[in-house]
């Protein structure tokens, strides 16, 4: 998963692709980067490298970043290794000087960069998979800008013609999920979504003092707020749009009847609460996905003893689904895991000895309030397994009595393709385990997971993606094999 920003049409506009950065720096954290472009110069301007944000990025640095239309990135990796070469945003030089980010994962990556490097000559330069759509988007344009008696400058409203069929070869050639921003050099801005707007983007508009209006095109709702821009809609699925340089905004549907299959996992963990995708409020949803774990709860306590003494969220994904089902089952809910807000990242530590004891580094029990109590941990998923299972430990080392695991997700059995990092079945640990065997391996009295009934009851959009829940891939996964063993 990754954060994605565009703004066009505002006076140093990477001043503002910074600090909306900030607000999607819970997407990725593994690096960041700004592409601004200057009309008036003709210039791109890049600065891109590991790291938070706020490390990679300093006055001088942004001063430098001239010019009204800029596009950031802040990186979750998924594919490559995170050399240099493979951060965003990307450039390529024809046609028109195209620059690029995305957040999602193209399934079929590595078919497609081997045809593109044997049989079209290119060379791959990353192993960034948005260097691949980049190469297919931009082949696109080459053919039809060849096939044409284009030259020079074209009218906004050839450009989204051109730029639309070339978006439809990206949808015809790529498997996968993918929400993309772009400068064209000299020309405008760019945003897409893939058939099936697995990944969120939303745009949002502003007018200026001049009357002219900028845009801003975010993975999240919550950075148009806090960038002053007003929330205008989400970008539909198969949905292609096209700003100019001077501010006219155009919009082809390029899917007649596109089939909208949003990933479920923003409204479970990913998002910022206070943002909206599809509508659905992410922390309205959490309150949804907490009260029924909840109802769950208090229908097993009809056959079994369950007592519950404290509701204690594991900071900071656990915490809105724990108040809502502490509400319901009316039994206290207390901060008892205080997370070290100076401990930045546990896996920078080297070494599994040090990553083992990370988590009792970031997290620390108030041992009064745990000890000789029925302890309900309440987190928003469990993946590998690896955190819960100290969590649980380091619980049971305070003195509780009974440590139960409520998770306000379903179980996480299938491998995700489409831009987040769950691995192989194998690494994830209710892959052919059931709640008792989970419960077993993170050392738990008991688990209780969401259904996934109520989870889309939760969310309440006609279709969602649960893929890494009951193995249902919106997208053609054919090239999956390749895909998990060379990523
Ligand atoms: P586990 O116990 O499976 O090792 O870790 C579960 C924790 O990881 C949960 O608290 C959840 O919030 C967090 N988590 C879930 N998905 C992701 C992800 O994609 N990236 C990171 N960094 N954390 C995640
Ligand atoms: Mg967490």
């Amino acid at each position: 998963m990754c954060g994605i920003l565009g703004i066009i049409n505002e006076e140093k506009a990477a001043h503002s692709v910074y600090k909306g950065l900030l607000t999607l720096q819970h997407r990725g954290q593994d690096a960041a980067g700004i592409l601004s472009y200057n009309l008036a110069s003709e210039k791109f301007h890049l600065h891109k490298d590991r790291g938070l944000a706020s490390a990679v990025f300093d006055r001088e640095v942004i001063d430098g970043l001239h010019g009204s239309t800029a596009i950031g990135h802040t990186r979750y990796s998924t594919v490559g290794k995170g050399d240099k070469e493979d951060l965003q945003p990307l450039i390529l030089n024809y046609p028109f000087g195209i620059g690029m980010v995305h957040n999602g994962n193209l399934v079929n990556y590595f078919e497609k960069r081997r045809t593109l490097h044997e049989e079209g000559l290119r060379h791959p330069l990353t192993s960034n998979d948005l260097e691949v759509l980049q190469n297919i988007l931009a082949l696109s344009l080459i053919q039809q800008l060849s096939g044409s008696h284009h030259s020079g400058k074209l009218f906004p409203s050839e450009l989204i013609q051109l730029l639309g069929r070339a978006v439809r070869e990206v949808y015809a050639e790529v498997h996968g999920a993918y929400a993309v921003v772009g400068i064209l050099a000299g020309n405008g801005m760019f945003a897409f979504r893939d058939p099936h707007g697995i990944r969120p983007l939303v745009m949002g508009k502003k007018t200026l003092a001049s009357g002219q209006t900028s845009y801003c095109f975010a993975s999240e709702s919550a950075t148009l707020g806090y960038l002053k821009f007003e929330f205008v809609r989400d970008i539909n699925p198969g949905e292609l749009v096209f700003v100019s340089m001077s501010g006219e905004f155009q919009s082809l549907q390029l899917l007649q009847k596109p089939q909208h299959h949003p990933c479920m996992f923003e409204w479970v963990y990913f998002a910022s609460p206070e943002s909206i995708i599809s509508g659905r409020n992410i922390y309205a949803t959490r309150l949804n996905l907490g009260r029924r774990l909840g109802e769950r709860i208090a229908a097993l306590r009809q056959y079994e003893e369950l007592p519950i003494d404290v509701v204690a969220p594991i900071p900071d994904s656990g915490r809105v689904a724990a108040t809502s089902l502490a509400e319901f089952l009316q039994v206290p809910q207390r901060e008892v895991l205080i997370k070290n807000r100076y401990i930045q990242r546990s896996f920078i530590l080297n070494g599994q000895e040090n990553r083992e004891s990370a988590v009792e580094l970031k997290l620390s029990p108030v041992g009064s309030e745990i000890k000789d109590k029925n302890v309900l941990l309440v987190d928003d998923s469990i993946v590998r397994g690896t955190t819960s299972k100290r969590i649980v430990e380091l619980v049971r080392k305070a003195g509780a009595r009974r440590v139960y695991f409520a998770i306000a997700c379903p179980p996480i059995r299938f491998p995700c393709m489409l831009g987040l990092d769950f691995p192989s079945s194998e690494e994830l640990v209710a892959y052919q385990r059931d709640e008792q065997a989970v419960a077993q391996v993170i050392g738990a009295d008991k688990v209780i997971y969401l259904s996934l009934d109520d989870l889309k009851q939760s969310i309440d959009l006609p279709q969602i993606c649960a893929a890494c829940i009951d193995g249902k891939y919106p997208v053609d996964i054919s090239a999956s094999k390749e895909f998990q063993a060379r990523r």
